[in-house]
């Protein structure tokens, strides 16, 4: 039987953060000042095993789970992830299967992932300029490898998507060339409202960009863009599409929230559930996964974490006059 959260919202998706660690320092996401050599990663011991998450999902068929993203940190940093990936299908032979990736390393993966039963892949992405690239990300190198990596996946089969945060002042020039490189493959891009997640990324709203002002910037350019209906109850980004059948989408978290649809769990790599992305912390899992739990144990638990959910923290925002301290790093639960 599903779980339906306080509000009545179905489980139906679950991000599976497997490494807490990534080869970049976005600022947005993980500032160097915070995220320096000296800053303490999760120990290995204390990271879910694969057989772990398998059986946390498993758990969570019954439940309703349709969609699984794999997610962290940079999630190709885990070793054999494909191993995952063929575990995860075995248990939910009919879900939709996606990976969250920066790319960088996903050329000499991509065959492996998708032999292993992986559906799409979602490659961030936050300028075509190698200098802006390098900016955004606080790394030496520019696009190229995530390029090749993006370019890779299509030819093989995988489904692509590039994810570009927009930060004010920085990357908003590069929205339209990322929609002409991108546009013409078929790869919708998708711009997302700089957010408040964490308690690290010195987030002001004066930095976000809103969706409503990245469809002007690209309708003065390209023509004015149309909307495009949803795909699934609860898709996260608004479609839209440019004149020339260009589609792309928007994230509005910040201006547009969409709290009332949400319908993602996520499981962090230290097994703890957060029912929301602004969370404080996470509902442990790992003592029961340790104890041996049986799967109706971990269903239940699951369960009953859904079932006491009442986050709508993005809807709640403007009525808060401070920013709540001490959230999770988006980094830590996977975005
Ligand atoms: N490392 C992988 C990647 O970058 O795709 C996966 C993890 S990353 C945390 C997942 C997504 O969160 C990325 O698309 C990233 O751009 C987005 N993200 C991270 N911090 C953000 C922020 N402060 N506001 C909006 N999106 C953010
Ligand atoms: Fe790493 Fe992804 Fe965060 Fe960038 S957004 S720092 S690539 S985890
Ligand atoms: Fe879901 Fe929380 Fe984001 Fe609202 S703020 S959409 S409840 S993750």
């Amino acid at each position: 039987m599903e779980a339906l959260d306080q509000r009545g919202r179905p489980l139906r998706d679950l991000r599976i953060s497997v490494t807490d660690r990534c080869n970049l320092r976005c600022t947005y996401c993980m500032p160097r000042e915070h995220f320096g050599s000296d800053h303490a990663f999760l120990p290995k011991e204390d990271i879910l095993r694969f057989e772990h998450i398998a059986d946390v999902v498993e758990a969570c068929v019954d439940l309703g789970l349709q969609k699984i993203r794999i997610t962290g940190g940079e999630p190709l940093l885990r070793r054999d992830l494909d191993v995952l990936v063929t575990m995860l299908r075995k248990v939910h032979p009919d879900a939709d299967l996606a990976l969250t990736t920066n790319g960088v390393i996903l050329e000499r993966h991509a065959e492996r992932l998708l032999k292993a039963g992986l559906d799409r892949v979602t490659v961030s992405m936050d300028a075509l300029s190698p200098s802006v690239y390098s900016a955004m990300g606080d790394v030496e190198h520019g696009p190229e490898a995530t390029l090749f990596g993006i370019e890779k996946a299509l030819k093989i089969g995988l489904g692509v998507k590039v994810n570009c945060v927009v930060r004010a002042g920085v990357n908003e020039g590069e929205l339209l060339p990322l929609l002409q490189h991108f546009g013409p493959r078929n790869v919708p891009v998708r711009f997302i409202e700089f957010m408040d997640v964490g308690a690290t990324n010195q987030w002001a709203l004066d930095e976000v960009v809103t969706s409503k002002n990245v469809r002007r910037i690209i309708a003065e350019q390209l023509g004015e863009v149309t909307p495009l209906d949803p795909t699934a109850f609860g898709e996260v980004a608004r479609r839209w599409q440019t004149p020339q059948g260009w589609e792309f989408g928007t994230i509005d978290s910040i201006s547009v929230p969409f709290c009332g649809d949400c319908t993602r769990a996520r499981l962090a790599a230290d097994g703890s559930v957060h029912t929301c992305l602004f969370s404080n912390e996470g509902k442990p899992l790992m003592p029961l996964i340790k104890s041996g739990a049986s799967k109706q144990e971990l269903q239940h638990a699951v369960r009953s974490i859904w079932e006491s959910r009442s986050d709508a923290y993005s809807e709640e925002r403007s009525a808060q006059k401070e920013r709540p301290s001490g959230k999770v790093e988006m980094s830590f639960i996977g975005g």
